[in-house]
């Protein structure tokens, strides 16, 4: 019986909620040492996740592609669970968000460079490279479809 097992049941959840729900027939993530490819009958793993692009073949062999922030990933039984601190699907990205997300963390990441960080502003050099990466992650995730 357990050799008939052809597809996986994805979750892929963020603090937001539910962001992918199904059956599907492979899921690609973004682990910290590199992509990990997921078939059926994997073995079961817990991974950590980097910002990342995630891809997911469906049933009908078609790929839905993901943008991924930091979290993990667990494998067991032909359940993935992928839990993201955020996660969204290439259709849902907010392009001029994310450009102008993009454009302050560099404005950011300059002020820090050149010594002129306003008085009142305080710029965590961490928290800008990081929020640049999800900047650039999710419009490179969207230009591919
Ligand atoms: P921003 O500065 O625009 O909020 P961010 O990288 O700081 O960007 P996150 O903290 O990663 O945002 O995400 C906060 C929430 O907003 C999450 O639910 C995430 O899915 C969503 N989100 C962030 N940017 C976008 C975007 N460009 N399109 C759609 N959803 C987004």
């Amino acid at each position: 019986m357990a050799d008939d097992r052809h597809f996986l049941r994805l979750e892929v959840v963020s603090p937001d909620g539910p962001v992918f729900a199904g059956d599907v027939a492979m899921v690609v993530v973004p682990a910290t040492r590199g992509e990990l490819g997921i078939l059926p009958r994997h073995a079961p793993m817990v991974a950590q996740l980097t910002i990342g692009e995630m891809r997911v073949k469906t049933l009908d062999d078609l790929w839905i592609r993901l943008a991924v922030s930091e979290g993990f990933v667990k494998v067991q039984f032909d359940k993935v669970i992928v839990l993201a601190d955020a996660a969204e699907m290439a259709s849902e990205i907010d392009v001029p968000r994310a450009e102008a997300a993009l454009e302050r963390a560099k404005e950011r990441l300059d002020m820090l460079r050149n010594g002129r960080v306003p008085e009142d502003e305080e710029i965590d050099h961490y928290r800008e490279t990081l929020a640049l990466k999800r900047a650039k992650n999710r419009l490179a995730v969207v230009k591919k479809g």
